[in-house]
């Protein structure tokens, strides 16, 4: 079925309860309530969303997406309540910790799920994720709805997630009726995945909330799962990561040492194609207005004194040298530590190669 998609504003800023009542969220939960699926903001990145206890509705985010049956969802709620019909074992004693220290916010938990959630959901595991997202837009959605939402990213599957409303456009136009604008996504990389279903915490995705925090709050080492942790590992232990993943249609080079000297060697030997460059604002510095670099598309992700501005522009610039119509895209490489590390591990899954500079430092030259 084609659909007229409107996209609408709603100011996150607003008083709750005026969020709660305002037009655009009362008309997004009116389309959930019928078994619609609504893209809305979360402070990760855009979700689509439906109702998590709807199979039909379920069905829809897998079409849309284009998203392959074996990949589960995570299950959005408002408050606690929610969490208590969704999962088995809410019970467990480091929870309360969890819970007081990073929800609401980007942190997603695996439990063993209850009977109510429909297989297509978690696709047929026992367990379910779950998260109670900071985002005012993305709560009062849920609570005007009443129920919680299963809920991916918002994007056609195996391309950057969206972190503007109109990335959500670019994609999705037509295959559904209502995006909600909340304005750009704060985070901008995906929630943090810790499974507590097991023997013992593990984290299988990094993201903005890092093992050092939970460990922190802990107050014991919570290990990474392999794949988290060997980033260029084949054979992923979570669903979903086997797949091609936040790549755009240009082929993305991650690059490590970028210096302008290597960087331009590097160029040359790959001519006659053009690239995009998405690099640190030091690097940028370094090469704007520099002769060779002056026709290049340049983007900047941020400061790498502060991997957060990496995480929030990362996708955006990805979409974005796509739009321009790029070849290839080179993207630096930053340090894995912080955020860092969850900016990698996207890159890592983005990219087609990934290139040492050092080799090309000396070898042709200045031209
Ligand atoms: P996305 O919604 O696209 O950000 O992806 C959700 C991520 O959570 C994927 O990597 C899934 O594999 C992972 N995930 C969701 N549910 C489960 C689960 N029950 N067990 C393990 N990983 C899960
Ligand atoms: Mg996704």
């Amino acid at each position: 079925m084609a659909y007229v998609t409107h996209i609408k504003k709603v100011n996150p800023d607003l008083d709750y309860k005026k969020l709660l009542n305002n037009k655009v969220i009362k008309e997004g939960a009116e389309l959930l309530k019928k078994g619609e699926v609504v893209a809305f903001p979360t402070e990760t990145v855009y979700g689509l969303g439906a109702e998590a206890n709807n199979s039909e509705a379920v069905k829809k985010i897998f079409s849309v997406k284009g998203r392959p049956a074996d990949n589960p969802l995570i299950v959005h709620i408002a408050d606690q309540k929610q969490l208590e019909k969704v999962v088995q074992g809410a019970e467990v004693p480091e929870l309360n910790k969890l819970f007081s220290a990073f929800w609401p916010g980007p942190l997603t938990v695996i439990f063993q799920r209850q009977k109510v959630i429909p297989d297509i959901t978690t696709a047929g595991l026992d367990t379910v994720a779950v998260r109670m997202p900071s985002h005012r837009v993305a709560r009062a959605l849920i609570a005007r709805a009443s129920f919680p939402l299963a809920a991916p990213s918002a994007n056609i599957s195996g391309g950057p997630s969206p972190t503007r409303a109109e990335h959500v456009y670019r994609d999705l136009k037509g295959k559904l009726s209502l995006i909600i604008d909340g304005g750009p996504c704060e985070v901008g990389v995906e929630s943090t995945v810790l499974d507590l279903s097991g023997s013992g915490p593990e984290i299988l995705r990094p993201g903005a909330i890092t093992g050092h925090d939970i460990s922190a709050v802990l107050g014991k080492p919570v290990p990474s799962s392999r794949q988290a942790e060997d980033n260029r590992a084949m054979t992923p232990p979570a669903p979903g990561m086997k797949y091609r993943h936040y790549s755009p249609a240009a082929p993305v080079i991650l690059v490590h040492n970028c210096q302008p000297d290597n960087l331009k060697n590097y160029i040359h030997s790959r001519k006659p194609k053009e690239p995009g460059l998405i690099v640190s604002t030091e690097t940028a510095q370094k090469i704007r207005g520099r002769g060779f670099f002056e026709n290049f598309k340049i983007a900047e992700m941020g400061s790498i004194k502060d991997l957060s501005q990496a995480a929030h522009n990362l996708f955006a610039c990805l979409r974005n040298m796509d739009y321009e119509g790029v070849d290839y895209i080179i993207v630096e490489a930053v340090p894995e530590k912080g955020i860092g590390r969850a900016v990698m591990n996207r890159l890592y899954k983005a990219a087609e190669e990934e290139v040492f500079l050092e080799q090309f430092d000396k070898k042709e030259g200045d031209r």
